[in-house]
C-alpha cells in the first residue's frame, strides 16, 4: 500500500524561503527568542524575549537604518549613485552598515571615527570598500563631528546623512522592527526594553506600539556612567552604542516610561552569562539591555507579561574589548 507522503511541519525547513537580488533584501525579520535560564536565574515573572538583531546581514540593528536612510535620500533627490559621496561620523556599526549598502549601491563612503575605534570595525569597514578617516581620541565624537562638516564642506557632491537627526531612523524601527515585534508575539508585547545610542529604536518602536496596546511600557536604558536621560550629567563609559552624552534629535522623550541606568560591570557580566547560558553572543549595550530586561521582568506586577528586549549586536564586534577579558565559567 502506498504511503501518503507526510507533510513537513513549517518549522523543519531551514532558510529563509526567499531569493533576494542584493544582499539589502535580507536586511530585517529577525527572530525572536526566549530567554530560558537567566529569566529563571532572575525570577522573572515576565516572558523574556531578545530580539535578535544581530541577525541582520552585517550583523547590527544598524543595517536597517542604513538602507533607510540611503533610500530616503534617493528618494528626496539628495543622492545618486555613482556619482554622490556619502560621509559620516560614526564609530560603530552604522558605518559598517552604511558601507555594505555603499557598496552595493556604489556610493563612495567616508567614514570619520575617533582613533580608538576598534581594529575590528576598521577592518571590516576597509574590507567593505569604506575610507576612514581618524581624529583624535582626545576629542571624542566632536572631533569626528566637526572633521565630517569640514570635509563635506570641501566636497560638493558629498552628503551627511547623520543618524542622530534623519527621520529615516526611526521611520523605518516603525515600519519594520515594531511590526515584526507585533506580529511574531500576536499582540501580546507588554514592555519593550531598548537601548539609547540615537534613540531611533526606541522611538520607532514605541510610536507605533503604544497607540495599538494600552498600558504598553517603554524602557530606555543608559549608561550608569553617562545618564543624561535621568537627569544626570554625560560621562565617558564602556557600553559603545549607546550614552552618546547628549539627547539626540531623533529621540521622542514622550514616548519613554522609564529609564534604567546600567553600570559597564552589570552589562559585561550579563552579556557573558547570556553567551554562556543561553548560547547568545551579545555586544555590550545588548548586556546593558538585557539587564534591564531581567530587572523588569522580576517585577510581580508582570507576571504572565511578555517583554521585549532589543539586542542591537553580536559580541563579536567587540573583540577587543573588556568583554573578553574575563574567563570566568558560569556554574562552575
Ligand atoms: N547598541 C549598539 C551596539 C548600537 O550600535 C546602537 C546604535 N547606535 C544602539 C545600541 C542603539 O540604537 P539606537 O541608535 O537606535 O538608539
Amino acid at each position: 500500500m502506498q504511503r501518503r507522503a507526510r507533510k513537513r511541519p513549517a518549522q523543519t525547513r531551514w532558510g529563509r524561503g526567499h531569493i533576494y537580488k542584493d544582499i539589502t533584501g535580507a536586511i530585517g525579520n529577525t527572530p525572536l527568542v526566549q530567554i530560558n535560564a537567566m529569566a529563571e536565574a532572575a525570577n522573572a515573572h515576565a516572558t523574556l524575549l531578545a530580539k535578535l538583531e544581530f541577525m541582520n546581514p552585517l550583523a547590527s540593528v544598524k543595517d536597517r537604518i542604513a538602507l533607510a536612510m540611503i533610500e530616503a535620500a534617493e528618494a528626496e533627490g539628495r543622492i545618486v549613485p555613482g556619482e554622490s559621496v556619502l560621509i559620516e561620523p560614526t564609530s560603530g556599526n552604522t558605518g559598517i552598515a552604511l558601507a555594505f549598502v555603499a557598496a552595493v549601491k556604489r556610493y563612495r563612503l567616508i567614514v570619520v571615527a575617533p582613533e580608538s575605534m576598534s581594529v575590528e570595525r576598521r577592518k571590516m569597514l576597509s574590507h567593505l570598500g569604506a575610507e576612514i578617516q581618524l581624529t583624535p581620541a582626545a576629542l571624542g565624537m566632536t572631533g569626528a563631528l566637526s572633521q565630517a562638516d569640514a570635509l563635506a564642506a570641501r566636497l560638493p557632491e558629498a552628503v551627511i546623512l547623520q543618524q542622530f537627526s534623519n527621520p529615516a531612523n526611526p521611520t523605518i524601527h516603525a515600519m519594520t522592527t515594531a511590526e515584526e515585534i507585533w506580529a511574531d508575539t500576536d499582540g501580546a508585547v507588554d514592555v519593550v526594553v531598548a537601548g539609547v545610542g540615537t534613540g531611533g529604536t526606541l522611538t520607532g518602536c514605541a510610536r507605533v506600539l503604544r497607540p495599538r496596546k494600552q498600558g504598553l511600557q517603554v524602557i530606555a536604558v543608559e549608561p550608569e556612567a553617562s545618564s543624561v536621560l535621568s537627569g544626570g550629567s554625560s560621562g565617558s563609559h564602556g557600553l559603545q552604542g549607546i550614552g552618546p552624552g547628549f539627547i539626540p534629535a531623533v529621540l521622542d522623550q514622550s514616548l519613554i516610561d522609564e529609564v534604567l541606568t546600567i553600570s559597564n560591570e552589570t552589562a559585561y557580566e550579563t552579556a557573558r552569562q547570556a553567551a554562556k547560558l543561553e548560547g547568545l553572543p551579545i555586544g555590550i549595550s545588548s548586556g546593558a539591555a538585557l539587564a534591564a530586561g531581567l530587572k523588569i521582568a522580576a517585577r510581580p506586577r508582570l507576571r504572565g507579561k511578555t517583554v521585549v528586549v532589543i539586542i542591537p549586536s553580536s559580541a563579536e564586534r567587540e573583540l577587543s574589548t573588556p568583554l573578553f577579558e574575563s574567563t570566568s565559567r558560569i556554574n562552575d
